[in-house]
């Protein structure tokens, strides 16, 4: 018993705050080569980033968790380093990490200042109390500007000079001071082995012989083996029963234990197939602890789609591969929600439902590259309330489903609060930018308020907007007019009603359903009109004239046509190249497989792709 509370003394749980690209993957490196966690030639470059995708793109989508050993004065810590997430999209994974730590590290890169998301998560580390480390790192680069970055850091979270920790993940100068001051700043973990066992899940991922993991967080109590077995668990919230086959923790490798102490954190393999039953934000207890009068951790909420599309596959057989594929994606990835969809043009697929546009571009992305299936992402969109003239409520989340306006008394669509971080010469063109998004100032704030010299002052804008204008080119336009210096962050508040139409296009006077959007009456004729604009550049020209029609009903709201094209591919080519021909005849053919028909006219994905970024 004794040895259980003084072991709960040495440990330290926390996680890195970060922008994305401010060096947290590099420095969580440089940390476990210190510690000797992992031997240093079997180092890869940012270990724990796991998706090819994310080592490419060097985003952080997935949380990593690691078990490090620091020694100071003599006495062995264990650190736990929960790396989470970078991106808007993944903010419930943020908030669950965050609830697993006592304290966090706000890594900041020292070129590029605080930016809106970071703003945001150190806000709710602060209202969860941890305790929090400012660290200004990639101060080996030459435009490194250090004194800027204090101040700021100063000015907005009121920390003083003396807290900051200098890094450089590249050359890990600062990384042993940092484990100290880990060590000294942030407190053990509270909680109580005589209580009822209650461990928090801040993350899950499906593993082919274990079946679903739970990592958690131990709160109180204990998970350990009686004999030669593990007591049964119960999640509480989704009332699974769970008969581990294995406890531990993570290096990242996986190291069994025997128990699973208060304070500590590691992973409980459950072997159960269904990650949805082991829902990141749930409580663990032992089911011979359970009771009426169990109380679970506070913060389980399900994660809530707020971008739909529809995900066909673009071979005719290919519809089973691509379901298999889907459910193995989903195995790992609770938030992934889909339900059967047919579409006339499209066939068999799947309406399915995303935390937002990164996290659909990785569905797609996972989708090609991981298991071989070419998919057709329609328009992505959001969900809507209705309420009919019959009083009945219903939710859509595909523009195929709207009822007939007349049925129709209202629609409500969702609403978020913008926070978007700019430096203050930006804020007249990001303003302009919002109200064209129909967006509704609330304030701004100014960050640093006495600016020194040659510094440019930074401000909070906030509005509320709908969730419908910001997966457009909201977020590509923000960063191109303020050169990438501006960062938003968003939070979904409410549904509102809005006079919300469908748009449909027709193509050679048919509609073609996938490019059907439901928007904004005001914003109808001006995103029909950049639609068929795209398309008109898109759509390969035929041996007759197309024109191309975006509609409301049966009212046409605006009109293009692309003109007839009588050449074929090969006339250009003079003589009699044979080999030239025959080349450009397979590669035509081979184009072939990626389009689709409609009525008269084939459509090559590029124009589903165009249209979808049409705004
Ligand atoms: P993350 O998105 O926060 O995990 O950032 P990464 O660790 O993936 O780093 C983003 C980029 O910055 C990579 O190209 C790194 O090589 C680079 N980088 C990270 N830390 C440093 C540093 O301290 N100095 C320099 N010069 N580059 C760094
Ligand atoms: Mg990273």
């Amino acid at each position: 018993m004794i040895e259980s509370i003084e072991n709960q003394k040495l440990i330290r749980n926390f996680s890195i705050i970060a922008h994305i690209d401010h060096g947290k993957s590099t420095l969580a490196d440089r940390l476990m080569e210190l510690t000797e966690t992992v031997e240093k030639r079997k180092i890869k470059k940012r270990m724990l980033d796991t998706l090819d995708l994310e080592q490419e793109r060097g985003i952080t989508i997935k949380l990593q968790t690691v078990r490090m050993n620091w020694a100071v004065d003599g006495k062995k810590y264990i650190l736990n380093l929960i790396d989470t997430p970078g991106h808007v999209d993944f903010s419930y994974e943020v908030s669950r990490s965050l609830a697993a730590c006592e304290g966090a590290l706000l890594l900041i890169d020292a070129t590029q200042g605080i930016e809106a998301q970071t703003i945001s998560t150190i806000f709710q580390a602060m209202e969860n109390d941890l305790e929090i480390i400012p660290v200004i790192n990639k101060i080996d680069l030459p435009n490194a500007e250090v004194e800027k970055t204090k101040k700021e850091i100063i000015d907005m979270f009121g920390f003083s000079e003396e807290d900051i920790i200098l890094t450089s993940g590249k050359t890990g100068e600062g990384a042993k001071e940092l484990l100290d001051e880990i060590v000294k700043v942030i407190p053990s973990p509270k909680g109580d082995t005589q209580k009822r066992t209650k461990a928090l899940i801040f993350d899950s991922y499906y593993d082919e012989h274990k079946g679903v993991m739970a990592l958690v967080r131990m709160f109180d109590g204990k998970i350990g083996k009686k004999g030669s077995t593990f007591p049964k668990l119960r999640c509480v919230g989704t009332k699974t029963v769970i008969e581990p086959i294995e406890i531990g923790h993570l290096t990242p490798n996986l190291h069994k234990q025997d128990e699973l102490q208060t304070g500590e954190v590691g992973y409980i393999a459950t072997g159960l197939k269904e990650i949805r039953n082991v829902r990141v934000g749930d409580t663990i207890t032992i089911e011979s602890e359970f009771d009426e009068t169990f109380k679970q951790l506070a913060g389980y909420k399900q994660p809530l789609p707020m971008v739909y599309a529809g995900i066909f596959p673009l071979g005719s057989d290919e519809f089973e591969p691509f379901r298999d594929s889907l459910e193995k994606l989903a195995l790992n990835d609770a938030a992934l929600s889909f339900t059967p969809e047919v579409s006339a043009a499209l066939g068999p697929g799947y309406r399915c439902g995303f935390l937002g546009l990164l996290h659909m571009e990785i569905i797609k992305e996972r989708l090609g590259r991981e298991f071989g299936v070419d998919v057709l992402v329609t328009l992505p969109g959001v969900r809507y309330e209705i309420k009919l003239t019959s009083g009945e409520e219903k939710v859509i989340k595909s523009p195929q489903d709207l009822p007939d306006p007349s049925r129709i008394a209202e629609i409500r669509e969702p609403w978020a609060l913008v926070e978007i971080v700019t430096p203050s010469e930006y804020i007249g063109t990001i303003m302009q930018l919002c109200q064209d998004k129909r967006g509704l100032y609330k304030d701004t704030e100014y960050v640093s308020k006495q600016s020194i010299e040659g510094h440019v002052s930074r401000a909070i804008l906030r509005y509320e907007m709908p969730i419908a204008e910001l997966i457009t080119d909201f977020f590509d336009k923000l960063k191109s007019m303020s050169r990438g210096y501006a960062s938003m962050d968003y939070k979904f508040i409410e549904f509102r009603i809005g006079e919300i139409v469908r748009v449909d296009i027709l193509i050679n006077s048919e509609i073609v359903p996938p490019l059907s959007f439901l928007t904004h009456k005001g914003r109808s004729i001006s995103k029909g009109r950049t639609t068929i604009e795209i398309l008109k550049e898109v759509v390969p020209k035929q041996q007759f004239n197309i024109p191309i029609q975006a509609a409301i009903g049966s009212n046409i709201i605006a009109r293009v046509t692309i003109s007839a094209y009588r050449k074929d591919v090969t006339a250009k080519l003079y003589g009699g190249d044979i080999t030239r021909k025959k080349k450009l005849l397979e590669k035509q053919k081979k184009g072939k497989k990626r389009l689709k028909q409609f009525g008269k006219v084939e459509l090559p994905q590029e124009a589903f792709l165009a249209a979808m970024k049409a705004d």
